[in-house]
């Protein structure tokens, strides 16, 4: 989408087995890569997908959350 990107510095927010968030200052992008998937928000819409999978976790039957936990494997449908 912008090969501007390539000269901006990431500043890596959270990282874990699955992926990392990372935010770029000079754009104020946040980027969610995960494996080799990687996704661009606006910190407004960055908060806006924080509450969808929080509320999507919250409704998550306890015992897949806690099988889904350890997991470190995405599957895109
Ligand atoms: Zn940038």
């Amino acid at each position: 989408m912008s090969e501007a990107e390539s000269n901006c510095q990431h500043v890596v927010l959270a990282q874990s087995p699955l992926g990392a968030v990372s935010l770029c200052p000079e754009c104020g992008v946040l980027h969610l890569a995960i494996h080799n998937l990687s996704l661009r928000f606006k910190p407004s819409a960055f908060a806006e997908l924080t509450r969808l999978l929080n509320s999507a976790q919250a409704h998550l039957p306890a015992e897949q959350g806690a099988m889904l936990a350890g997991a470190e494997t995405v599957s895109i449908h």
